[in-house]
């Protein structure tokens, strides 16, 4: 009986001092298979008849309570691990954060999108084609044959199989007025493709922005008065539509567009060279034969088309000089229109 107590004391001891580590150990010393719990049931067989009972019953409550405090012990170890790991995690919720720059779209697609919303307003359709369009669709159907002076003027990149990068948006019309009948009202966006050198007004890559209307008694007027209607919501409400008469293969009549200078508003400045207009691209009433090419009948319907440059636009709204810093990636040139 003495014995049970003593080792009940020095557990007591030994589990007070031990490292987390120790533990297992301990519990083995005690409660193992030739632990000294075992020892003592060995023990009983030599134990007087009248105090087995007693006996067995004092081993199996230090057995009961050396169990109960290993594994008390277990979890209170567990636990300061646990607070010493939040210790050790801790973040500082004032120290100064890493601050991410916002991205924006590019200015020449917030253009695009501005310009899209207007002429969406006005109840136009929004098309879209492929890069890489066939001659045909880029030329031949826009009534510019192979042996035509106006190709040279849109010199491009040419691919395999008469195939080649589209010079213009102008072939979406195409597809457009083959896929769907009249009345047809719609714009096209997207980039386009020119063997141009480098200046600060021409790029091998741009982008257009091209009108067509075609429905039953559709006259210049039309025109005109969408132009004149998109003029003022892109460049402000006192700008002016300029036509002058110009030669596009698949117009007729075919007119350069300009807008009243938005700097001078007409007066003549360095800008638009004193003139009063800057020039923003072509129109015109669509070519007869350009209707013939995709089955509409010209006697009974007609259309005008025009096609500006996004980057034109952009550089006479947003006052920038040169094409060339649209390509440029200069983040301090971009970040100027987020
Ligand atoms: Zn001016």
């Amino acid at each position: 009986m003495q014995e049970i107590e003593k080792i009940k004391k020095r557990f007591e001891d030994e589990i007070l001092t031990v490292m987390a580590s120790e533990i297992k150990e301990l519990e083995i010393k005690y409660l193992g298979r030739k632990g000294m719990i075992a020892v003592f049931f060995q023990e009983i067989k030599n134990v007087p008849e009248g105090k087995k009972r007693k006996f067995g019953q004092d081993v199996n409550e230090l057995k009961a309570y050396i169990e109960e405090i290993i594994k008390a012990r277990l979890e209170e170890i567990k636990s300061q691990e646990n607070l010493k790991s939040l210790e050790k995690d801790k973040i500082d919720v004032t120290m100064t954060g890493l601050r991410l720059s916002n991205g924006a779209p590019n200015i020449i697609t917030q253009t695009i999108r501005e310009v899209e919303d207007i002429f969406v307003s006005m109840g136009f359709d929004v098309m879209t084609g492929p890069e890489i369009e066939s001659d045909y669709y880029n030329f031949e159907a826009l009534n510019i044959p192979e042996y035509h002076p106006a190709r040279d003027m849109q010199d491009t990149f040419y691919l395999a199989q008469k195939m080649l990068l589209r010079t213009q948006t102008s072939p979406i019309q195409i597809r457009t007025m083959e896929t769907y009948k009249p009345p047809i009202r719609m714009i096209a966006t997207g980039r386009c493709f020119r063997r141009d050198a480098a200046d600060s007004s021409h790029f091998p890559i741009f982008h257009q922005i091209e009108g067509l209307v075609v429905d039953k008694k559709v006259s210049f007027a039309n025109l005109k008065g969408t132009l004149s209607e998109f003029a003022k919501r892109m460049f402000g409400k006192n700008s002016r539509i300029r036509f002058s008469p110009s030669y596009f293969p698949f117009v007729e009549p075919g007119a350069e567009t300009a807008i009243s200078c938005v700097m001078c508003g007409g007066k003549g400045c360095p800008v638009c060279k004193y003139s009063g207009w800057l020039e923003m691209g072509g129109s015109g009433m669509v070519h007869p034969n350009v209707l013939r090419n995709v089955s509409i009948e010209p006697e009974e319907y007609q259309g005008f088309a025009f096609g500006w440059g996004i980057e034109r636009i952009a550089m006479v709204k947003y006052e920038i000089p040169d094409i060339r810093m649209f390509y440029q990636n200069d983040l301090r040139f971009l970040r100027q229109f987020k």
